[in-house]
């Protein structure tokens, strides 16, 4: 059983955990497979059950792995899936979650997201996610990768205000979305998934983190995973393959960070002044 984590709403009244799993890279080697079922198994086991995949990983081997994980457990999961803007056409986005499902090996997906905007019109998509709720094949829809004119155009399209979600790059080395992106979500009520907290892993070689590392007593991941999930709407949704840095993630949230800490950070990783460009990876 499932340990609970503190959580946050999203907009259909739902509440899931602030800090969840990724997948980016699990289903690439047969040989690390059973290691990354296991790590999932037990971050289940800790509270973060919201688990992120997406049909782009390893071709759908990531969506395989999270298969396994979950399996016999299902209804502890709240399980997010991606559709690629090559298949966001109302019949690519049917084809792509039936696929998605198959290999999850569940008749239903909690949160589709369209990972990022193509050429599809977001009508068209939105449409299409519709659709597949009233089927019962998803439960909600969001959207990753959508910058703040994004969101507002979204807005206005049918529909469009049954979006749960926006994942987007955050994390202290890539803060752009602290200028306008959060703010305009959180008034609005829209938790942001925070993808790649860790930077990747490079946060964890980042010596600049240590003075409070050092303080808490805690790692350099912890602080950046700690950093990242500091206010309320933000879900972190960190990737570990090792037991014990799936562990650690979780500790990350007994962390308190101080003013003197948060300050400390602003000054090693300046907040932006001015609008940026979304970035991605
Ligand atoms: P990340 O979570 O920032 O970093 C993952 C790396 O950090 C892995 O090498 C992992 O190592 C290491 N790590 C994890 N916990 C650690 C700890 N406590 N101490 C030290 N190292 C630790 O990067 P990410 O995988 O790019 O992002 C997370 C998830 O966000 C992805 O897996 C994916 O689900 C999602 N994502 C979404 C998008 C999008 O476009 N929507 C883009 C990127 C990512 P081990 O694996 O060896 O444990």
């Amino acid at each position: 059983m499932s340990s609970s984590l503190p959580t946050t709403r999203l907009p259909a009244g739902i509440d899931v955990p602030v800090l969840g799993q990724g997948t980016w890279n699990m289903g690439e080697d047969r040989r690390r497979r059973s290691d990354e079922v296991v790590a999932l198994k037990l971050g289940i086991d800790l509270g973060m059950t919201l688990i992120d995949t997406a049909e782009m990983y390893a071709s759908g081997g990531a969506e395989e792995v999270t298969g396994e994980a979950i399996e016999g457990r299902r209804e502890e999961v709240f399980l997010v899936s991606k559709v690629l803007p090559s298949n966001a056409s109302r019949s690519g986005v049917m084809r792509a979650c039936e696929a998605s499902l198959k290999r999850l090996g569940t008749d239903r997906i909690d949160l589709y997201l369209l990972h990022w905007r193509g050429g599809t019109p977001l009508g068209e998509t939105v449409a299409a996610f519709e659709a597949l709720k009233q089927q019962g094949k998803i439960l909600h829809w969001g959207v990753s990768n959508f910058d703040t004119d994004d969101m507002e155009e979204l807005a206005g399209v049918a529909s469009g205000e049954a979006v749960q979600t926006n994942q987007v790059l955050y994390n202290l080395s890539s803060r752009g979305v602290d200028f306008d992106l959060l703010p305009w979500s959180r008034q609005r009520g829209i938790p942001v998934m925070a993808y790649s907290p860790i930077g990747q892993g490079d946060l964890t070689r980042d010596s600049k983190l240590a003075p409070v590392a050092e303080r808490h007593g805690a790692t350099a991941a912890q602080i950046a995973l700690a950093w990242t999930m500091r206010q309320p709407g933000v879900i972190a949704i960190p990737k570990a393959s090792r037991p014990g840095h799936v562990r650690d993630n979780r500790a990350a949230l007994d962390i308190e960070l101080t003013e003197t800490d948060i300050a400390e950070l602003d000054r090693a990783f300046p907040p932006p002044s001015r609008k940026r460009p979304l970035e991605m990876i």
